[in-house]
């Protein structure tokens, strides 16, 4: 008889054979590098898309401005005990004033957001219909709800369309369910057609996870959203912060019989203890500055579509039209090794393989960051 630790092995000894057994990787930080073993390396594996966590006196700048009581380090406490602090307003009613919303309520983290939102909000009498390649949260938050749940094919709405024609009469309230930038494939939901879509259907709510695009897209960088010019239609505008506003944490911008039902209903809000007032004000001054971040906005846009062209020039598909960047392989053990060479040449990418992604599907994911030289670029495709 195997004992649990045994069965435990042996199931990861599955995994190591097809080349998906994960394991934490160490690396030290030194700003746009890491360094694991002997060479540093140029990161092309972080969120930070705008450059700002690596910035330091943008860090300097913010420690000379910060309060003492903006400066604590724990809030001890849910939000709706004693852990509700003036900076947690005062963000609150930045982003509700950004966006031109009624209403904003910030979260511990992205994870806490889609899986505490949509079993507060979904109920037995809703249909969710999500597309098929929604980050990992949102399918928990999902599978914590009592609603049924249909996925429709990636960015196909021509059927989500016609689930909506087939079942809108079936439910009190229908949720429509994406990303805006993806983030595996890194392409676009064109958001502006999903709200002319789900107007035609009333009763049914839009919910978009801008977490790859808050920072990075929009004239403000407010998203993929302000991009399209229908931040108004969209009923729950999701975003994280520890991505391009190089903090932690997540928001959604709503109606305020919205953010009053959240605060009553999510699990995730009131069962936790709330962000330390230090990290949320550093988010505040994020946040206030994305509207001067052009540049840096811009600049990502040219590399990323520098690295686009010189994948397909290669005859890699790549389905991205942002700043994340797959390059498809295939089988995982080729992807890792694939990676591994690309790390000893001085460039920290990652393999991405199932259950991540399909079967099939691994890939080297690059994420890129506005730092990133055009001489660095240009050495990167060099060696692709
Ligand atoms: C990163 C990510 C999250 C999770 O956000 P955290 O703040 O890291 O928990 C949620 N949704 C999407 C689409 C993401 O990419």
């Amino acid at each position: 008889m195997m004992n649990n630790d045994q069965m435990l092995t042996r199931d990861l000894e599955i995994l190591r054979e097809k080349g998906n057994f994960r394991q934490l990787p160490s690396v030290e930080h030194l700003g746009r590098w890491v360094r694991s073993g002997e060479q540093p390396m140029l990161n092309l594996s972080s969120n930070d898309y705008l450059g700002l966590a690596t910035d330091e006196s943008l860090r300097k700048a913010f420690m000379e401005e910060l309060s003492a009581e903006d400066s604590l380090l724990s809030s001890s406490s849910s939000r709706l005990l004693t852990g509700n602090f003036a900076v947690h307003d005062r963000l609150e009613r930045l982003l509700a004033e950004s966006f031109g919303k009624e209403a904003a309520l910030v979260f511990c983290s992205g994870y806490h957001m889609n899986t505490g939102i949509l079993p507060a909000v979904a109920d037995a009498h809703t249909l969710i219909l999500a597309d098929k390649l929604v980050h990992a949260s949102l399918i928990d938050g999902i599978r914590l709800s009592a609603a049924k749940c249909i996925r429709f094919r990636h960015q196909d709405y021509a059927q989500l369309e016609a689930l909506l024609q087939k079942h809108h009469a079936d439910f009190h309230r229908i949720l429509i369910v994406t990303e805006s930038i993806f983030s595996m494939d890194g392409d676009v939901a064109p958001l502006q057609q999903l709200v002319e879509l789900k107007q035609r259907y009333p009763g049914t709510m839009l919910y978009v996870d801008e977490a790859h695009a808050i920072g990075v897209r929009g004239q403000n960088g407010l998203g993929v959203a302000e991009e399209q010019a229908c931040i108004p239609g969209i009923d729950f505008l999701c975003g994280t912060f520890g991505k391009a506003v190089a903090s932690v944490g997540a928001y959604v911008t709503c109606s305020l019989p919205v953010r009053n039902y959240l605060i009553n209903r999510m699990r995730t809000l009131i069962f936790t203890t709330a962000l330390p007032p230090l990290n949320v004000a550093w988010t505040e001054f994020i946040v206030k500055r994305l509207p001067d971040m052009n540049e840096r906005r811009k600049r990502l846009a040219t590399l990323s579509e520098q690295l686009r062209t010189a994948l397909k020039e290669k005859g890699y598909a790549c389905p991205s039209e942002s700043h994340i960047v797959p390059m498809l392989v295939g089988a995982s053990k080729e992807t890792v090794l694939k990676a591994e060479e690309l790390q000893r040449k001085g460039f920290y990418v990652l393999p991405v393989r199932p259950p991540t992604v399909p079967e099939g599907t691994s890939r080297l994911r690059f994420s890129l960051t506005a730092t990133l030289s055009s001489g660095e670029l240009e050495q990167l495709i060099d060696v692709l």
